[in-house]
């Protein structure tokens, strides 16, 4: 079968991979649609981050969906022919961290398409995966497998909402307009967000945060004055989810957030520092965000029931045999939101 192979930084390859068979409690999975992340593209662009490097080809992807073709023995519940929203997490069940359901901080995590530890964790961009059946959730015939495959990214949107506490009926900022961001949007219209204003520095991608359905977008980078009156008095902002990892823009949310707001840090950049004081002064609540885990299964419930359409995000979808001008495609935030891989 082919896969997607990340060599080293710019070196993307199609390579043919041995076929597996499921095994005790797995079931083989026909990919059908692979959507590329971010982490992706630091592999492909950069050969890594920050001190995770690739150190030995690895097959990329972690945003899959697909139709069940084989069942191992001991698999309660999945069936040929069933269709399924992959969750990359595979946590050891284990650890201090996994003993406490704290499974996204588990000590020794398989997370698909990961240079973190060696050997590397292969990720799921082949024709063909097996996938352990507790991975693999249900989606129901006739919703899309395009929008399945990007349950594991709204996973990671739900689970910042989640931390963020209720937002029901409150003034809501989210930084940086990727394809995070924008999921961040309809996540937070479906906890009932009363208003919604969205940032960035690109017009196209805001474009799509407006699709999403956000209420308010703001390019800083060319209207910095209408962003910076919402800093007026004490901050305007009930709830911020930073999406975009970018200091500056994280000093200007921060500013712009009311006392006693909460500030949920999802974005990930350079360390940098952090207006200390204002946090201090309005006593903002401020905290990190990292993956998810029980969200993942309400991510393809809502994906599932339609109660979420993620279509509009869906910029480009390309067969499997185009994958290097996907990346390229997916690396142009003027021409592209999130980009899939169309496997079959
Ligand atoms: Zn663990």
């Amino acid at each position: 079968m082919r896969a997607i192979v990340i060599h080293s930084a710019g070196d993307l390859r199609i390579d043919e991979m041995p076929e597996e068979s499921p095994s005790e409690g797995e079931v083989l999975v026909e990919l059908r649609a692979g959507g590329i992340c971010g982490s992706d593209l630091h592999y492909f662009n950069d050969g890594g981050f920050g001190a995770i490097r690739l150190q030995q080809p690895m097959i990329l992807g972690h945003e899959v969906a697909g139709t069940i073709t084989d069942v191992g023995p001991g698999v309660d519940g999945l069936s040929r022919g069933d269709q399924v929203a992959v969750n990359p997490s595979r946590p050891c069940g284990k650890c201090l961290y996994c003993r406490k359901a704290q499974f996204n901080h588990c000590l020794d995590m398989r997370f698909y398409g990961s240079a973190m530890r060696m050997p590397h964790i292969h990720g799921a961009f082949r024709e063909r995966l097996v996938a352990k059946a507790d991975q693999c959730f249900p989606i129901a015939a006739g919703a899309s497998m395009q929008e399945a495959a990007m349950a594991e990214p709204l996973a990671v949107t739900l689970h910042a909402v989640r931390l963020a506490g209720s937002i029901s009926g409150q003034r809501v900022l989210i930084t940086g307009c990727g394809p995070i961001g924008a999921l961040c949007v309809i996540a937070c219209r479906l906890h009932g967000a009363g208003e919604i204003t969205v940032t960035d520095i690109v017009d196209e991608a805001l474009r799509y945060g407006e699709r999403a359905g956000a209420d308010r977008t703001i390019n800083v980078a060319t209207h910095g004055e209408e962003f910076s009156a919402f800093s007026a008095g004490k901050g305007t902002f009930d709830t911020v989810i930073e999406a975009s990892g970018n200091p500056q823009a994280i000093a200007a949310a921060m500013a712009a957030t009311r006392p006693g707001g909460t500030f949920v840090q999802l974005g990930i950049g350079p360390d940098a520092p952090l207006p200390v004081s204002l946090i201090v002064a309005r006593e903002i609540r401020y905290f990190g965000s990292f993956r998810f885990h029980e969200e993942f299964a309400f991510a393809a419930q809502l994906i599932s029931s339609r109660r979420v359409d993620l279509k509009p995000l869906i910029s480009d979808v390309m067969p499997l045999s185009d994958a290097l001008k996907a990346f390229q495609t997916a690396n142009d935030r003027a021409r592209s939101m999130k980009v899939q891989i169309a496997f079959a």
